[in-house]
């Protein structure tokens, strides 16, 4: 590696990045070091206004990355060595492709000629090619000169359109390589307007708004799309003055109250069976949505979509009235539109929502309210819910299958993009990740909701919660195993079935190890006390919230998508 010469009035690529990263507002980098980028993280920290955080596992810095993504409209970055480093984070990069999260993961390569001569460098791989499937685009700097160029590509391939990954090859020859300080200097500059409108075209707003004027039984859908959007102000006009009901996707609850009179969340299925016109707002019709057709959607029903992404359009099924824009825009054009279109939801529409939505939430509230011991899903979440709605600018991060489903559930949202989850690939693992991520952009307290399997994924990030001191909470619903904990070995050995964690296991127990503060709970009380004092205190805390191993369904609400399931 050539060595930089002070003398000469020198800088190198490892300076030019943090440099280009900096200029562009990009000021949080999330990794794990080592060869060839551990000097990279020093020069991070000299930088005024910017932070290294450093993890113990790529994968879960990745997810910080992403999820900071989500939150600030800026791609988060992920820092990782080369080859094993590198493919510990592109499951989060992949994740963040596939949710629409704006990330750039820049990793140290290994020597070019001997990776593509395969003479067996250290670490040695190929990453750039195999990184291509996984994310929106993949780039290589080799020339010093070339880096602010390069940081500005991924910064925009990043965010313009649907946001995703991107991933940014430096190589460890590029990395050392001097170049003059002023010269490196000029090349330097901050993106301009990374992230342009894209304003529908009028026809497609009118076509959109001609026919849900048209509608009886009309619903919106809020996406993550629509969170990411920060379009907040007119999706609650444009709601409000029609008075059509919505349905918010789990990350798109809080755009507006969970409790407001027109979210339908409580009555799900019975408005989506009957709606006679839905309108998609950054929602996509994938798997979370049946698709949007079939036994869960009433057959006539039309659609209306709008999304960044014009390949979305008719992906599942025919859109009558795709609209390709921003949301942000459209929802402005949306609302102008309204001065022209007469759009009111019918009133029997409406009463008919209410009627369900009484009535399904009598039948939650039994479930809430029982005081069975232990512990089950239900009377656990009712402590979560009576302290969280005394804090409804905490972060909600949730993992699982049942207390995913069950939680999404139980717990309201009260403001925009304050819950975050396993989103549309039902990744496991974003617990500590999110939790950090969310809590190092923000600054806000954190709760994660963690079942006891999705939590061990990336349980180790306990140790950078406590080391960098952050305000996160981990409530762990410990049922002794994936979807429950009570199945036998169905061929009668003595190992434990495939589903079965160890029930008695003190998940709170591994806090203490690095200072943080650690609650055992078995009663609803108990839980109830110990995370409101958590969140009082912002001190790193687990919450090891003990159920009973008889409860939880096999892959919680998504049992159909199991080929059959075989256990009794
Ligand atoms: P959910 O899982 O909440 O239904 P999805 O991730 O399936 O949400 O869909 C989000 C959609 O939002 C994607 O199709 C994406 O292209 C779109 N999207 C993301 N950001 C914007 C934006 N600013 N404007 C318009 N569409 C967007
Ligand atoms: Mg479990």
């Amino acid at each position: 590696m050539p060595t930089v010469d002070n003398t000469q009035n020198l800088t190198d690529g490892m300076h030019i990045v943090v440099d280009a990263l900096h200029k562009n507002g990009l000021n949080d980098i999330f990794g794990v070091i080592g060869i060839p980028v551990t000097d990279l993280a020093r020069h991070i920290q000299e930088i005024e206004g910017m932070r290294y955080i450093g993890f113990r596992h790529e994968q879960s810095a990745g997810h910080a990355a992403a999820i900071s993504g989500f939150i600030t409209q800026k791609p988060g970055v992920l820092l990782t060595v080369s080859a094993p480093g590198f493919l510990n984070g592109l499951t989060a990069l992949a994740n963040a492709t596939t949710n629409g999260f704006p990330m750039i993961q820049i990793s140290g390569s290994s020597d070019r000629a001997i990776i593509d001569l395969q003479q067996g460098d250290y670490e040695e791989m190929d990453q750039m090619n195999i990184a291509k499937p996984f994310c929106k685009a993949a780039y290589r700097i080799n020339h010093p000169e070339d880096i602010a160029i390069g940081v500005a590509r991924a910064i925009r391939a990043a965010m313009t359109g649907r946001p995703g990954g991107v991933y940014l090859d430096l190589t460890t020859a590029l990395l050392g390589a001097p170049m003059d300080k002023d010269a490196a200097a000029k090349t330097l500059f901050a993106v301009t307007d990374p992230c342009p409108k894209m304003p529908p075209c009028n026809s497609a707003v009118e076509r959109a708004l001609t026919l849900l004027a048209t509608a009886k039984q009309p619903l919106i859908i809020l996406g993550k799309g629509a969170a990411y959007a920060q379009a907040d102000d007119n999706l609650k006009t444009f709601i409000e003055k029609t008075g059509i009901p919505y349905l918010p996707m789990s990350m798109a609850k809080g755009l507006l109250p969970d409790n407001h009179p027109l979210c339908c969340a409580a009555a799900r299925s019975e408005v989506m069976e009957n709606a006679d016109v839905v309108m998609l707002v950054g929602a996509r019709l994938n798997w979370l949505l049946a698709h949007g057709k079939g036994k869960h959607w009433n057959p006539n029903v039309k659609y209306i979509q709008v999304d960044i992404d014009g390949k979305e359009m008719d992906s599942n099924r025919q859109i009558e009235a795709p609209v390709v824009g921003d949301i942000y825009s459209t929802m402005e054009a949306f609302v102008a539109g309204l001065s022209k279109h007469n759009i009111k939801s019918p009133d029997a529409w409406i009463t008919t929502i209410d009627g369900i939505k009484k009535a399904n939430t009598v039948k939650m509230e039994a479930k809430l309210n029982t005081d069975a011991s232990p512990m089950n899903f239900f009377n656990a979440l009712k402590a979560v819910r009576d302290v969280m709605v005394d804090h409804k600018d905490v972060y909600l991060v949730n993992e699982g299958a049942n207390t995913l489903d069950d939680t999404r559930n139980v717990i309201d949202m009260y403001e925009p993009r304050l819950r975050l989850d396993c989103g549309t690939w039902g990744v496991m693992g974003i617990g500590m990740g999110f939790s950090i991520g969310a809590a190092i952009t923000s600054g806000k307290s954190v709760v994660a909701i963690e079942g006891d399997s999705a939590f061990g994924f990336s349980g180790m990030e306990l140790e950078t919660i406590c080391r960098y001191k952050l305000p996160i909470t981990v409530v762990i619903f410990n049922n002794g195993g994936i979807y429950r904990g009570d199945h036998k070995n169905l061929g009668g050995g003595a190992d434990p079935s495939p589903t079965t964690l160890m029930a008695n296991a003190r998940y709170d127990k591994l806090i203490e190890a690095f200072g943080g503060v650690s609650y055992n709970v078995t009663t609803p009380a108990e839980l109830q006390k110990a995370l409101s004092t958590a969140i009082n205190s912002r001190k790193p805390t687990v919450i090891n919230c003990v159920l009973d191993p008889a409860f939880g369904t096999e892959s919680g609400h998504i049992t159909s998508l199991n080929p059959k399931n075989i256990h009794p």
